[in-house]
């Protein structure tokens, strides 16, 4: 099986913004773009990317998830790195038709169609380290991925990190390539160091998130996750599984959560933890390390609530439950 991410189809959407407009979006080869060497975004880093997914039900249509969300996520990012803007429809039929192009291809379930829309500045400018990029280009790319879970949903051990943060603080909720280089040396050295999955980002003990998911602590029919602010990344995963989690009348707490108390819930021996995203909806953690020691989060073991919340989303996702929150587009 190839890695997640390593196969595309050969073709994308692209649109460019030069002389203060948008260009057609047009549908080109997928392997290569040209670039001046000079182009803001190899030197600023001005650039941002969406993930999102096309599922293939069963009457053989295809469905996108929460794509308005995403495409509103995107937009935002670009705000904030100061990027032009594009309107939400000329995102969406820059993916509805690339997907529709390749909708033989989606896989079925547990497979999918992954979306990467990006964004980025292409100024060919090297003296602009505190200008904006005003010209942009923005394309559609599309990876069909297979299960994530393949072999089982294995437990994750995740490295509690007071010391450093993922990002400045500032621009955690920009979905931006400069945020996962600053997160790439902890996580490392963190594999290396205590054989970690990942780091859990916890800046003077507040816990956030980690490199490229959100944290969610499910203690009996209670769920706790940090109230959105700019510090980390708004997962849409995140939303739609408090939504669930709410509807199943589960109580939602989005408030602070500290290590010292997220040590203290993990003891019991019914606690469950879980990291969110798109990639795998919910993966268990079983261990949390911290200060040199193993911590279990309960059993260790992936946890029934986690199990029944990934379960409700995919049913959505797979056209097995109602849509009841109008979150699939039909392609
Ligand atoms: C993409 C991402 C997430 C998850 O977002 P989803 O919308 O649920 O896929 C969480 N944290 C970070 C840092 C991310 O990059």
């Amino acid at each position: 099986m190839a890695a997640f991410g390593t196969v595309f189809m050969p073709e994308m959407t692209l649109a460019t913004f030069e002389n203060s407009q948008w260009s057609e979006s047009q549908v080109v080869p997928s392997d290569r773009l040209q670039l001046h060497p000079g182009a803001h975004v190899l030197h600023y880093s001005s650039t941002c990317f969406e993930g999102l997914k096309a599922f293939r039900h069963q009457n053989g249509s295809v469905c996108i998830f929460r794509m308005d969300a995403n495409i509103r996520r995107l937009q935002q990012s670009s705000a904030l790195l100061h990027l032009p803007e594009f309107s939400a429809e000329q995102l969406s039929s820059m993916i509805v038709e690339i997907v529709a192009k390749y909708a033989s291809e989606v896989p079925a379930p547990p497979g999918s169609m992954y979306i990467r829309p990006t964004h980025f500045g292409t100024d060919p400018a090297i003296g602009k380290a505190a200008a904006p990029s005003l010209e942009s280009l923005l394309y559609v790319l599309l990876s069909p991925v297979g299960d994530y879970f393949t072999g089982g949903a294995q437990a994750l051990r995740l490295l509690l990190d007071e010391d450093g943060a993922r990002c400045a603080p500032h621009m955690g909720m920009v979905k931006s390539g400069g945020n996962y280089a600053s997160a790439l040396d902890p996580i490392i050295k963190a594999r290396a160091a205590v054989k970690a999955d990942q780091v859990l980002f916890c800046p003077n003990g507040d816990v956030q998130e980690t490199g490229a998911a959100n944290f969610l602590l499910i203690d009996g029919d209670e769920i706790i996750t940090k109230a959105l602010d700019s510090s980390f990344l708004h997962g849409i995963t995140r939303d739609s599984l408090l939504t669930l989690a709410a509807d199943m009348g589960m109580k939602v707490s989005e408030r602070e959560l500290t290590v010292e108390e997220l040590l203290e819930r993990a003891a019991k021996p019914n606690c469950e933890a879980a990291l969110s995203g798109t990639a795998a909806v919910l993966a268990p953690v079983g261990t949390l390390i911290h200060d040199g020691k193993d911590y279990a989060v309960g059993s260790a073991q992936e946890g029934p609530t986690t199990k029944k919340l990934r379960q409700a989303l995919n049913d959505i996702q797979w056209g097995l439950a109602e849509d009841k929150f109008g979150w699939l587009t039909k392609v």
